[in-house]
């Protein structure tokens, strides 16, 4: 697992001293250059998911592990207020599914917890 970087959608946080993502990390293995967020060393990641969570632009996510996913789906996320919208993406950046967790801020009522999935072809319907 590692954190992949949408280049498309990271705009190296310009006026900040450091980017969300580079003082998230609790690794410090983000730097940036040119106005985009590049990773020192990728394999020591620690799929903490923090900068995920951090960046405004959701242009960060997680590559699942093999065991889990076959084909490269990764994990990226949007903070809002009282929850966390979690999306699974495929290979190619399309989102298969979408879930909604409140976060600790949020109420913890099982009703705030909702998972919608796109229909899909394959193993997924
Ligand atoms: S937080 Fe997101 S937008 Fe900002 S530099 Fe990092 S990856 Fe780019
Ligand atoms: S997932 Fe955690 S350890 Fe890995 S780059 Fe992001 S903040 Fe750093």
């Amino acid at each position: 697992m590692t954190v992949r970087i949408d280049y498309k959608l990271c705009n190296g946080c310009p006026k900040r001293a450091e980017g969300f993502c580079e003082e998230i990390c609790p690794g410090d293995l983000f730097y940036r250059e040119n106005e985009k967020a590049y990773l020192r060393e990728p394999a020591d990641c620690w799929d903490c998911f923090s900068c995920v969570k951090a960046c405004p632009r959701s242009a960060l996510s997680v590559e699942l592990p093999f065991q889990i996913s076959e084909t490269r789906h990764r994990l990226t996320a949007r903070v809002k207020k009282n929850h966390i919208v979690w999306r699974l993406l495929d290979r190619n950046g399309r989102t298969l599914a979408t879930y909604n967790i409140p976060n600790r801020n949020g109420p913890l009522s099982s009703d705030t917890i909702s998972f919608k999935n796109r229909k899909l072809k394959g193993s997924y319907e």
